[in-house]
């Protein structure tokens, strides 16, 4: 039993266009870092089928799932985001299709319920989703922030419903707040949330006042915090409430635009710190839900850091025996 890497070709096909920021060379440093290293030779890459519709409405409206597949265009882009929150901080970015991202987008969704599968049936130990488009800021009836479908909070349900999971953690390291999958669950006792992010940032939402009805729990860093102080608020806050909550499996939203050296943040953690994430992680699984653990990329814009960072996160998932 070993760690697996899940992937599709067509998540680097996604392409929102010239100058996006989330472009495939993102995930293509990610995947060649993760293939070609040999640290990584034992890791394994399953093949991944899209995922099917109904899985894909365990979280989203068949009306948004409607609208997201008429809207990828024959040829060229098409925007699919209303822009309704602007800061000081938003690029002007939004989610943009291309006549490929249907099929990433589903193959996105297929990584992550192909991991739980995986998981579940005792395939491999552990498993990290290398996939784009992102999915920590899609809600049930709307894209946003470069994210179609949820991959982690559909990953979350379909557990729960083919493996009779009962309750799920999610964790959230990116820079921003995973508001989409807050949306998601805040009325939903069976999964906790947790998200460490920067305020004031996009989408400038994730406050820690917002609890759902107690299973969220929001963490805020400030801009420009010292790497340190960024760890400890982690050791001191993250990880206390995790070890308060029961749950049976782990899924990881993993962003790495904190990043010291990426470009949409200012955070200051360094490679070797996703390493430490990761393993912090891991040994509370261990002790609640027997290693049943799935990492999921979410943002990451700086492509060397983000591959870098990756492979940190990696190699903790490596270090697990079963
Ligand atoms: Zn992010």
């Amino acid at each position: 039993m070993t760690t697996a890497c899940y992937f599709d070709p067509y998540c680097i096909a996604h392409y929102p266009g010239p100058g996006h920021s989330e472009r495939p060379a993102r995930l293509c440093e990610i995947v060649n870092t993760l293939s070609k290293k040999s640290a990584f030779k034992k890791l394994q890459w399953p093949a991944v089928s899209p995922a099917k519709l109904e899985d894909i409405q365990l979280v989203h409206t068949k009306r948004y799932i409607d609208f997201v597949f008429s809207s990828v265009p024959k040829s060229g882009y098409q925007k699919i985001e209303v822009n309704e929150v602007v800061s000081e901080h938003d690029d002007g970015e939004v989610t943009t299709l291309c006549p490929q991202s249907g099929n990433a987008a589903l193959y996105a969704v297929g990584a992550v319920t192909a991991a739980v599968d995986d998981v579940m049936k005792g395939k491999v130990t552990n498993a990290f989703c290398a996939v784009r488009p992102p999915g920590h800021h899609a809600f049930p009836d709307k894209s946003m922030g470069f994210c179609i479908f949820n991959n982690v909070a559909v990953g979350a349900r379909y557990a729960q419903k083919h493996y009779g999971i009962k309750r799920v953690a999610i964790v959230d390291f990116d820079l921003h707040h995973g508001n989409g999958t807050q949306a998601v669950f805040e009325k939903d006792p069976s999964v906790f949330f947790c998200s460490i992010h920067q305020l004031p940032l996009w989408p400038e939402t994730g406050y820690e006042q917002e609890t759902g009805i107690g299973n969220i729990f929001n963490v805020v860093t400030k801009p420009n915090l010292p790497r340190a102080a960024w760890l400890k608020r982690w050791r001191q806050t993250v990880l206390p409430r995790l070890r308060q909550e029961d749950f049976d499996f782990l899924f990881i939203s993993a962003g790495f635009d904190t990043h010291k050296n990426d470009q949409k943040g200012c955070q200051l953690l360094e490679t070797q710190d996703y390493f430490e994430l990761t393993a912090d992680l891991l040994s509370i699984a261990r002790d609640k839900c027997a290693n049943r653990v799935v990492t999921v990329l979410e943002g990451g814009y700086n492509a060397r850091a983000s591959a870098a960072s990756a492979a940190a996160a990696v190699k903790a998932l490596m270090r697990v025996k079963k």
